[in-house]
């Protein structure tokens, strides 16, 4: 009997979890670590955030993706992990040896310093969306201003910014700032794109501040590296994603923002019985952004390479690995807030409610995949 441990319960390995209860492992036990039954999906989080998703929509329900897996779950956290052997630390304190080991314990934002408690870092999201909830009541009784700013003009931090206007739309004097470091926002998207998502802005309650490198929070104003100040009452922090500091401490081949550096096959750089898979993954050969997108494409890749380290045992595992090609074009899709959306493909860039539904169509077919909330 060898030991399979997941480790998160990110969107791959939902996924994967979902394929072995269509198609069970033998001869294995199998353990998810993770700090909630549940997860949220990402894609439904600006909807949530609006307030057109109740909360418990977007809701993985990973202790019954387990359980229908055949496996068992530990609500818990890894905190230490040691690759030679094959042993890792759990916040609790307990050792786990294991076989096979596969990440998707996804990422941290939020530059490091910013202590302001006003501040909230959007990832990990199970973590995030009760601190905005606490603001948007606070706003609403009238605790504090509706003053709201989104550190990091990335399309997440867009999104999240027009999703939270939303929420504050009728609030008088609501106000929802993006504060970015770019000096043109978003310029690595097609520019067609790009201009569409800049010039909804206003009009959905929006104000963007380029060239303004958040370098500290404090006493309710952020401060940027040349000097000025921004204040509000709430900040999310959207940018600076990195991994947990334990994934790079453990000696694995990791990027500057300590992902751990996988192959095409999407096992460690140097292991054959060690996966990366979501944003806790560094793809060498064809670097990504972190978008769920490359989660959800990794898991038919990740359940068939995790399947054949855990039956041959052994390194000549690697021979009959899949390698996951990430595609280069894929939609992309963003909320207005409002019930609206942008797409984007191939160059052509379509709008409107239509748009929004079709997003809402993807989105529930993906939880309905997961069997629902
Ligand atoms: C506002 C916003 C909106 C976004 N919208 C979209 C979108 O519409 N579409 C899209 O494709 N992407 C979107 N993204 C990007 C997307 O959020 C991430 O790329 C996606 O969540 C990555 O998923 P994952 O599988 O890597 O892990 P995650 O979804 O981040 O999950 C990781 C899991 O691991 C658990 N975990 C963390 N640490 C540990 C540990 N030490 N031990 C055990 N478990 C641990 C966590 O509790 C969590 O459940 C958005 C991002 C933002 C900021």
């Amino acid at each position: 009997m060898r030991r399979l441990i997941l480790a998160g319960g990110g969107h791959a390995h939902a996924l994967v979890l979902a394929a072995y209860a269509a198609q069970p492992l033998s001869d294995v036990e199998l353990i998810l670590i993770s700090p909630d039954t549940h997860a949220p999906y990402t894609g439904m989080l600006p909807g949530v955030v609006a307030g057109h998703y109740r909360d418990e929509q977007h809701q993985i329900n990973l202790a019954r993706l387990v359980e229908r897996a055949g496996g068992v779950q530990r609500l818990d956290r890894v905190a230490e992990l040691d690759p030679e052997a094959k042993e890792l630390r759990l916040e609790s304190g307990e050792a786990m040896a294991y076989d096979v080991l596969s990440l998707n314990v996804g990422a941290f934002s939020g530059p490091v310093g910013l202590m302001d408690p006003r501040v909230a870092p959007v990832k990990p999201f199970g973590r995030f969306l009760p601190t905005l909830n606490e603001f948007f009541d606070a706003a609403g009784e009238g605790r504090v201003r509706p003053h709201a700013a989104v550190i990091g003009g990335g399309l997440g931090g867009m999104e999240l910014a027009f999703a939270i206007a939303f929420r504050l739309r009728g609030a008088a004097d609501a106000r929802v700032t993006v504060l970015t470091r770019d000096v043109e926002p978003l310029n690595e998207l097609p520019p067609r794109f790009r201009r569409r998502i800049l010039a909804r802005a206003p009009k959905a309650g929006v104000e963007i501040i380029s060239s303004f490198d958040v370098t500290a929070v404090e006493d309710g104003a952020a401060k940027s590296a040349d000097g000025r100040a921004f204040e509000a009452d709430f900040f999310a922090a959207a940018a600076g994603v990195r991994a947990a500091p334990w994934v790079a401490e453990s000696g694995m081949a990791c990027d500057p923002a300590g992902f751990a550096h996988v192959k095409s096959t999407l096992a460690a750089l140097g292991f054959w019985d060690h996966f990366a898979a979501g944003d806790a993954a560094s793809l060498i050969a064809s670097p990504r952004p972190k978008s769920g997108v490359f989660a959800v494409r990794q898991a038919p890749v990740l359940a068939h390479n995790l399947r054949q380290a855990i039956a041959s045992g052994g390194p000549g595992a690697e021979m009959n690995y899949r390698a996951y090609h990430p595609q280069k074009d894929y939609l992309k899709l963003v909320s207005l807030g409002a019930r609206r959306a942008i797409a984007e493909k191939r160059g052509v860039v379509m709008e409107g409610r239509w748009v929004w539904s079709l997003k809402d169509r993807i989105d529930r077919a993906f939880m309905a995949k997961l069997g629902g909330a």
